[in-house]
Protein backbone atom coordinates (compact mmCIF):
# COMPACT_ATOMS: atom_id res chain seq x y z
CA UNK A 1 0.00 0.00 0.00
CA UNK A 2 1.32 3.25 -0.91
CA UNK A 3 0.75 6.06 1.68
CA UNK A 4 -0.25 9.31 -0.18
CA UNK A 5 2.72 12.61 1.14
CA UNK A 6 1.46 15.16 1.96
CA UNK A 7 1.41 18.43 -0.63
CA UNK A 8 4.89 20.77 0.02
CA UNK A 9 4.81 24.51 -0.38
CA UNK A 10 8.27 26.51 -0.20
CA UNK A 11 8.45 28.66 3.07
CA UNK A 12 11.25 31.15 3.24
CA UNK A 13 13.25 30.94 6.34
CA UNK A 14 13.38 33.93 8.28
CA UNK A 15 15.85 33.38 11.17
CA UNK A 16 17.32 30.13 13.14
CA UNK A 17 18.66 29.98 16.49
CA UNK A 18 20.52 27.59 18.72
CA UNK A 19 18.47 27.95 21.79
CA UNK A 20 20.78 25.87 24.09
CA UNK A 21 23.60 23.19 22.75
CA UNK A 22 21.90 20.84 19.44
CA UNK A 23 18.47 22.54 20.07
CA UNK A 24 17.31 24.95 17.81
CA UNK A 25 14.04 27.23 16.60
CA UNK A 26 13.55 28.13 12.58
CA UNK A 27 11.46 30.04 12.09
CA UNK A 28 10.05 30.91 8.74
CA UNK A 29 7.07 32.88 7.15
CA UNK A 30 3.59 31.71 7.67
CA UNK A 31 1.69 31.06 4.96
CA UNK A 32 -1.56 28.79 6.44
CA UNK A 33 -4.16 28.91 9.51
CA UNK A 34 -3.89 26.50 12.04
CA UNK A 35 -4.86 25.38 15.48
CA UNK A 36 -2.31 25.29 18.21
CA UNK A 37 -0.66 21.99 19.06
CA UNK A 38 -1.28 21.12 15.02
CA UNK A 39 2.40 19.73 13.27
CA UNK A 40 3.29 19.99 9.77
CA UNK A 41 5.42 17.82 7.83
CA UNK A 42 8.96 19.21 6.24
CA UNK A 43 11.81 18.82 4.32
CA UNK A 44 14.93 20.34 2.88
CA UNK A 45 14.55 18.60 -0.41
CA UNK A 46 11.05 17.61 -1.92
CA UNK A 47 12.82 13.85 -3.01
CA UNK A 48 13.46 13.34 1.00
CA UNK A 49 10.69 12.26 3.34
CA UNK A 50 9.64 14.70 5.53
CA UNK A 51 9.65 14.97 9.11
CA UNK A 52 6.94 16.20 11.53
CA UNK A 53 7.28 18.77 13.53
CA UNK A 54 4.67 20.36 16.17
CA UNK A 55 4.32 24.44 15.29
CA UNK A 56 5.36 26.17 18.28
CA UNK A 57 4.45 29.40 17.96
CA UNK A 58 1.47 31.44 18.01
CA UNK A 59 -1.28 31.41 15.79
CA UNK A 60 -1.27 34.93 15.23
CA UNK A 61 2.15 36.10 14.26
CA UNK A 62 3.15 36.18 10.69
CA UNK A 63 6.13 33.60 11.06
CA UNK A 64 5.73 29.60 12.18
CA UNK A 65 8.34 28.69 14.54
CA UNK A 66 9.14 24.76 15.19
CA UNK A 67 11.67 23.44 17.97
CA UNK A 68 13.93 20.54 17.37
CA UNK A 69 16.71 18.80 18.31
CA UNK A 70 19.60 17.27 16.11
CA UNK A 71 20.20 13.83 15.71
CA UNK A 72 23.34 13.13 15.29
CA UNK A 73 22.77 10.47 12.54
CA UNK A 74 19.13 11.58 11.36
CA UNK A 75 18.91 12.70 7.74
CA UNK A 76 16.79 16.17 8.31
CA UNK A 77 17.78 17.87 11.62
CA UNK A 78 21.78 17.83 10.88
CA UNK A 79 21.10 19.89 7.45
CA UNK A 80 18.31 21.68 9.31
CA UNK A 81 20.43 23.35 11.65
CA UNK A 82 22.92 24.66 9.24
CA UNK A 83 19.80 26.15 7.16
CA UNK A 84 20.38 30.31 6.76
CA UNK A 85 18.45 33.23 6.67
CA UNK A 86 16.39 33.14 2.83
CA UNK A 87 16.66 29.61 2.46
CA UNK A 88 13.56 27.66 1.49
CA UNK A 89 11.96 24.66 3.07
CA UNK A 90 9.33 22.67 1.94
CA UNK A 91 5.91 22.75 4.68
CA UNK A 92 2.87 20.87 4.39
CA UNK A 93 -0.96 22.51 5.74
CA UNK A 94 -0.93 21.98 9.33
CA UNK A 95 -3.17 19.09 10.38
CA UNK A 96 -3.64 17.20 13.75
CA UNK A 97 -6.04 16.42 16.94
CA UNK A 98 -3.92 17.49 19.42
CA UNK A 99 -5.47 20.47 19.89
CA UNK A 100 -6.91 22.40 22.96
CA UNK A 101 -10.43 21.24 24.67
CA UNK A 102 -13.03 23.47 26.47
CA UNK A 103 -12.36 20.94 29.94
CA UNK A 104 -9.50 21.98 32.82
CA UNK A 105 -6.26 20.26 31.45
CA UNK A 106 -2.66 19.20 32.91
CA UNK A 107 -0.07 19.37 29.97
CA UNK A 108 3.01 16.85 30.42
CA UNK A 109 6.19 17.13 28.21
CA UNK A 110 9.52 15.74 28.05
CA UNK A 111 12.32 17.25 25.75
CA UNK A 112 10.91 19.08 22.31
CA UNK A 113 7.74 17.83 23.26
CA UNK A 114 6.84 20.87 24.79
CA UNK A 115 6.63 22.99 21.85
CA UNK A 116 2.78 22.50 20.89
CA UNK A 117 2.18 23.89 24.52
CA UNK A 118 4.54 26.96 23.79
CA UNK A 119 2.08 27.53 20.80
CA UNK A 120 -1.21 27.35 22.64
CA UNK A 121 0.37 29.41 25.55
CA UNK A 122 1.61 31.99 23.12
CA UNK A 123 -1.59 31.81 21.18
CA UNK A 124 -3.58 32.77 24.36
CA UNK A 125 -5.47 29.18 24.77
CA UNK A 126 -6.69 28.65 27.88
CA UNK A 127 -3.78 28.09 30.28
CA UNK A 128 -3.49 24.44 32.02
CA UNK A 129 -3.91 23.62 36.08
CA UNK A 130 -0.70 22.06 35.70
CA UNK A 131 2.59 21.99 33.45
CA UNK A 132 4.78 18.66 33.94
CA UNK A 133 8.34 19.04 31.85
CA UNK A 134 10.71 16.52 32.24
CA UNK A 135 14.45 17.00 30.92
CA UNK A 136 17.80 15.35 31.83
CA UNK A 137 19.27 18.77 32.39
CA UNK A 138 18.22 22.48 33.57
CA UNK A 139 19.40 23.82 30.60
CA UNK A 140 17.43 21.46 28.57
CA UNK A 141 13.85 23.11 29.65
CA UNK A 142 13.40 24.51 26.96
CA UNK A 143 11.36 28.29 27.13
CA UNK A 144 11.01 27.59 31.16
CA UNK A 145 11.80 31.14 31.49
CA UNK A 146 8.68 32.24 29.62
CA UNK A 147 6.55 29.52 31.03
CA UNK A 148 7.70 30.31 34.81
CA UNK A 149 6.56 33.65 33.93
CA UNK A 150 2.92 32.56 33.18
CA UNK A 151 2.39 28.98 35.03
CA UNK A 152 4.54 30.36 38.35
CA UNK A 153 3.99 27.34 40.46
CA UNK A 154 1.56 25.46 38.88
CA UNK A 155 4.92 24.48 36.67
CA UNK A 156 6.93 21.78 37.54
CA UNK A 157 9.98 20.78 36.20
CA UNK A 158 11.54 17.45 36.70
CA UNK A 159 15.35 16.68 35.89
CA UNK A 160 16.80 13.39 36.08
CA UNK A 161 20.37 14.26 35.77
CA UNK A 162 20.79 17.39 37.68
CA UNK A 163 19.80 19.19 41.15
CA UNK A 164 18.87 23.01 41.00
CA UNK A 165 16.64 25.54 42.80
CA UNK A 166 12.88 24.74 41.95
CA UNK A 167 13.89 22.01 40.05
CA UNK A 168 11.73 18.59 41.43
CA UNK A 169 14.89 15.55 41.09
CA UNK A 170 13.99 12.22 38.87
CA UNK A 171 11.28 11.34 36.41
CA UNK A 172 7.90 13.22 36.30
CA UNK A 173 6.50 9.81 35.89
CA UNK A 174 7.60 8.84 39.39
CA UNK A 175 5.89 12.16 41.27
CA UNK A 176 2.79 11.00 39.46
CA UNK A 177 2.63 7.58 40.64
CA UNK A 178 3.24 9.02 44.30
CA UNK A 179 0.15 11.12 44.15
CA UNK A 180 -2.29 10.09 46.14
CA UNK A 181 -4.91 10.95 43.02
CA UNK A 182 -5.46 12.80 40.50
CA UNK A 183 -7.96 15.54 39.20
CA UNK A 184 -11.06 13.99 37.36
CA UNK A 185 -12.75 15.81 34.70
CA UNK A 186 -9.18 16.97 33.42
CA UNK A 187 -7.83 16.48 30.13
CA UNK A 188 -4.36 15.14 30.31
CA UNK A 189 -2.26 16.33 26.93
CA UNK A 190 1.15 14.21 26.97
CA UNK A 191 3.58 14.90 24.18
CA UNK A 192 7.65 13.98 23.78
CA UNK A 193 9.08 10.74 23.80
CA UNK A 194 7.26 7.17 23.10
CA UNK A 195 8.38 5.72 26.39
CA UNK A 196 7.37 8.71 28.68
CA UNK A 197 3.83 8.76 26.83
CA UNK A 198 3.32 5.13 27.34
CA UNK A 199 4.31 5.13 31.13
CA UNK A 200 2.32 8.30 32.02
CA UNK A 201 -0.47 6.87 30.46
CA UNK A 202 -0.77 3.86 32.37
CA UNK A 203 0.16 5.41 35.70
CA UNK A 204 -2.78 7.76 34.82
CA UNK A 205 -5.02 5.42 33.61
CA UNK A 206 -4.57 3.46 36.84
CA UNK A 207 -5.10 6.54 39.17
CA UNK A 208 -8.75 6.86 37.54
CA UNK A 209 -8.30 9.02 34.66
CA UNK A 210 -10.58 8.18 31.50
CA UNK A 211 -8.95 6.85 28.70
CA UNK A 212 -11.33 9.29 27.00
CA UNK A 213 -9.40 11.99 28.62
CA UNK A 214 -6.29 11.06 27.80
CA UNK A 215 -4.69 13.05 24.38
CA UNK A 216 -1.37 11.97 23.32
CA UNK A 217 1.48 12.84 20.86
CA UNK A 218 4.30 10.84 20.06
CA UNK A 219 7.36 12.34 18.81
CA UNK A 220 8.30 8.81 17.18
C1 LIG B 1 3.60 13.87 15.48
C2 LIG B 1 5.11 14.13 15.61
C3 LIG B 1 5.55 15.40 15.98
C4 LIG B 1 6.91 15.64 16.12
N1 LIG B 1 7.32 16.88 16.54
C5 LIG B 1 8.62 17.11 16.78
C6 LIG B 1 9.07 18.38 17.29
O1 LIG B 1 8.28 19.34 17.48
N2 LIG B 1 10.41 18.54 17.53
C7 LIG B 1 11.31 17.53 17.33
O2 LIG B 1 12.51 17.72 17.58
N3 LIG B 1 10.92 16.32 16.83
C8 LIG B 1 9.61 16.10 16.55
N4 LIG B 1 9.22 14.89 16.03
C9 LIG B 1 10.28 13.94 15.60
C10 LIG B 1 10.73 14.34 14.17
O3 LIG B 1 9.66 14.08 13.25
C11 LIG B 1 11.97 13.58 13.67
O4 LIG B 1 11.74 12.21 13.85
C12 LIG B 1 13.26 13.97 14.37
O5 LIG B 1 13.50 15.39 14.28
C13 LIG B 1 14.48 13.24 13.75
O6 LIG B 1 14.55 13.52 12.37
P1 LIG B 1 15.88 13.17 11.54
O7 LIG B 1 15.51 13.12 10.08
O8 LIG B 1 17.01 14.08 11.90
O9 LIG B 1 16.28 11.74 12.06
P2 LIG B 1 15.94 10.31 11.38
O10 LIG B 1 16.67 10.14 10.09
O11 LIG B 1 14.48 10.14 11.32
O12 LIG B 1 16.55 9.35 12.47
C14 LIG B 1 16.12 9.45 13.83
C15 LIG B 1 17.00 8.57 14.69
O13 LIG B 1 16.76 7.22 14.36
C16 LIG B 1 17.97 6.60 13.98
N5 LIG B 1 17.68 5.74 12.81
C17 LIG B 1 17.33 6.14 11.58
N6 LIG B 1 17.10 5.06 10.80
C18 LIG B 1 17.31 3.97 11.58
C19 LIG B 1 17.22 2.59 11.36
N7 LIG B 1 16.89 2.08 10.19
N8 LIG B 1 17.50 1.75 12.40
C20 LIG B 1 17.82 2.24 13.62
N9 LIG B 1 17.92 3.54 13.87
C21 LIG B 1 17.68 4.41 12.87
C22 LIG B 1 18.94 7.71 13.61
O14 LIG B 1 20.27 7.33 13.89
C23 LIG B 1 18.48 8.84 14.51
O15 LIG B 1 19.11 8.79 15.76
C24 LIG B 1 7.86 14.62 15.87
C25 LIG B 1 7.40 13.36 15.47
C26 LIG B 1 6.05 13.12 15.34
C27 LIG B 1 5.59 11.74 14.91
Amino acid sequence: MTRKRKELFAHKIESITEITPGYFTVNFTRKFDFTPGQVVALTLNKENDPRLYSIASSNKASYMRILFDVKPDGKLTPPLSQVEKGDTVYVSKPFGKFIPSQDKEWWIATGTGIAPFISMMESGSELPQKLLHGSRTIDNFLFQDDISNQLKSDYLRFCTKEKGEGIIEGRLSNWLKSQESLPQNTKFYLCGNPEMVVDVRDIILSKGVAFENIMAEIYF
